[in-house]
């Protein structure tokens, strides 16, 4: 299938099985804000508890913090984010249509990557077993000629966005010949800078009202929390703060579903330690946070590591981890080096001294931060588009199933009687007020079996329990597995262990 149809596919699947809704949905939407229906909010909860337990619960180390999100409007002056948390944007004066001048650059660049794959791919066909590809890679006209020129497309691209060159950024778009991809013109505007806050009035009379903004990250309400924290925990360095929650973006280009919104949730985690030694815990959280993702059990070709171009003002090294969405390698998460920028920063415009005093070292200092900042919606939408299969059956039919990981299923299992009638459907209701208390379940009696199954498929749901004319005799039901399809007859006694082994989420931490 087609990368777009796939996605389009995704998207739908989504608003038919109340996992996402535009918002304001009856009044025409608004442009990158969605919903969450019932589905939906279940698996986002599942994916931020994860999170959770991961970053918080099962470390000794680390404090889970919920801060507001209307803070002092200072705050934003000494992050930065009030001088310097812009993005380059560009207009098409054919289409209208406005862009992110960096990202049409990137897209550039992913596109020559993909020139040189073809060309690998193709050469492959041709040579067969006798093919040596990197001897290829290295020596091939066609892929060094595509290579040279986008690195040094790239080298100008670093240069740009570190300098803050916003003409040398058109010069890039010009050069390469980088056309709309609605009009299909190179008519452009030049680049200029664009505030990403967003911001709003407290107080009761507009005129006397203070500007607020609307945090863009949540980490800031971590580093003016970070004495409040480390003194009440009684936390010594190295150790660190989380937490998740909204953040707001006022996105030039949004139009990639729940990867770019322009309100969001993010769980970030915040490193302190001592200065100096930040690149081996910068080294140390790469490595954790791509275990994090592994264990999910999707494939590991699917993420990949990626050093930012450009470094942020804040970051003395920063990385992404990129995953393969449907559109291709894009940022999920971040990881990030922040020195000891913010906390200094913060001292200053505050006033307050931010300073751990190290008993090892005897001695006070502003300790060094390295981030780990991944956005929630992105994280659900790389878990769905990974899982949403459709499989052709033996019997000629098709099934479109969401095979998440257990632990995140939305609805652990379906509680079915085979008919309406001869008590089946009490003894199931009986099943499901049982296994309530353990897990989200459902009972659904609606239409024949072969359509409920489909329909929990269709949400992901890892077991189907099903009561027949035996279970009244025998006390034993079917439980059938979501993956295989197969179904096994077991004694109702042991229907919550079973349910609970395949669910459970701690073997899962314990790989981490
Ligand atoms: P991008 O380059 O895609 O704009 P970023 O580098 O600005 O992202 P960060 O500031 O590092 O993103 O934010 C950390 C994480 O928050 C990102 O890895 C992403 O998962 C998430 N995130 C950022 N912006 C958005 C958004 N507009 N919508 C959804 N998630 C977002």
């Amino acid at each position: 299938m087609e990368q777009e149809d796939r996605f389009r596919n995704i998207i739908s699947h989504c608003k038919e099985y109340g996992f996402i809704f535009q918002s304001s949905e009856i009044y025409d939407g608004l442009s990158a804000v969605y919903d969450y229906g019932g589905y939906g909010t279940e698996l986002k909860n599942n994916i931020r508890s994860y999170w959770w337990k991961a970053m918080v619960q099962y470390r000794e180390n680390i404090v889970g913090i919920d801060s507001a999100i209307f803070m002092h409007p200072t705050i934003w002056k000494a992050s930065g984010h009030v001088d310097a948390f812009n993005d380059p944007l560009i207009d098409n004066k054919d289409s209208k249509k406005r862009y992110r001048a960096d990202t049409l650059i990137e897209d550039y660049l992913a596109k020559q990557d993909d020139k040189i794959e073809k060309e690998v791919e193709k050469a492959k066909k041709r040579f067969g077993e006798k093919f040596d590809e990197p001897l290829f890679r290295a020596t091939n006209a066609r892929i060094l000629e595509i290579k040279n020129k986008a690195d040094a497309v790239s080298e100008r691209f670093k240069k740009a966005m570190n300098e803050n060159d916003l003409a040398a950024l058109k010069g890039i778009i010009e050069d390469c010949e980088i056309v709309c991809p609605i009009s299909g013109s190179r008519n452009w505007t030049d680049v200029r800078q664009f505030n990403l806050m967003f911001s709003t009035g407290m107080g009761a009379m507009e005129e006397n009202a203070n500007t607020l903004y609307l945090r863009p990250e949540t980490a800031q309400g971590i580093f003016v929390n970070f004495l409040n924290v480390q003194k009440t925990s009684r936390m010594k360095i190295p150790f660190g703060i989380a937490q998740t929650g909204k953040a707001f973006r006022n996105e030039i280009v949004a139009r990639q579903f729940i990867f770019r919104m322009r309100e969001f949730e993010q769980m970030e985690m915040q490193f302190f330690v001592q200065p100096g030694s930040e690149l081996e815990w910068y080294n140390y959280w790469k490595e954790k946070r791509l275990a994090w993702h592994h264990t999910l059990g999707f494939p590991k070709e699917n993420y990949r590591f990626k050093d930012h171009a450009k470094l942020a003002h804040y970051a003395n090294a920063a990385c992404d981890i990129e995953f393969a969405f449907p559109f291709g390698f894009k940022e999920l998460e971040g990881i990030h080096s922040r020195t000891d920028f913010d906390l200094k920063s913060h001292e200053k415009f505050s006033g307050k001294k931010i300073q751990y005093f190290d008993p090892e070292l005897n001695s006070s200092y502003i300790p060094y931060v390295v981030e780990t900042s991944i956005g929630l919606d992105r994280m659900f939408l790389a878990v769905i588009s990974q899982s949403l299969v459709n499989e052709k059956l033996d019997d000629g039919t098709d099934r479109d199933v969401l095979k998440f990981p257990p632990f995140l299923a939305p609805v652990k299992a379906a509680i079915l009687p085979l008919v309406k009638k001869d008590g089946l459907p009490e003894m199931a209701m009986e099943i499901f007020h049982r296994l309530k208390f353990m897990v989200y379940c459902q009972y659904d009696e609606k239409d024949s079996i072969g359509k409920r199954y489909r329909r929990q498929d269709a949400i992901g749901t890892p077991w189907c329990i099903t009561v027949d004319h035996q279970s009244l005799q025998d006390k034993t039901v079917t439980v059938r597995d979501r993956d295989t399809m197969k179904q096994e007859r077991v004694a109702i006694a042991e229907i919550e262990r079973i349910v609970m082994e395949k669910v459970d989420v701690i073997p899962a931490l314990k790989r981490l």
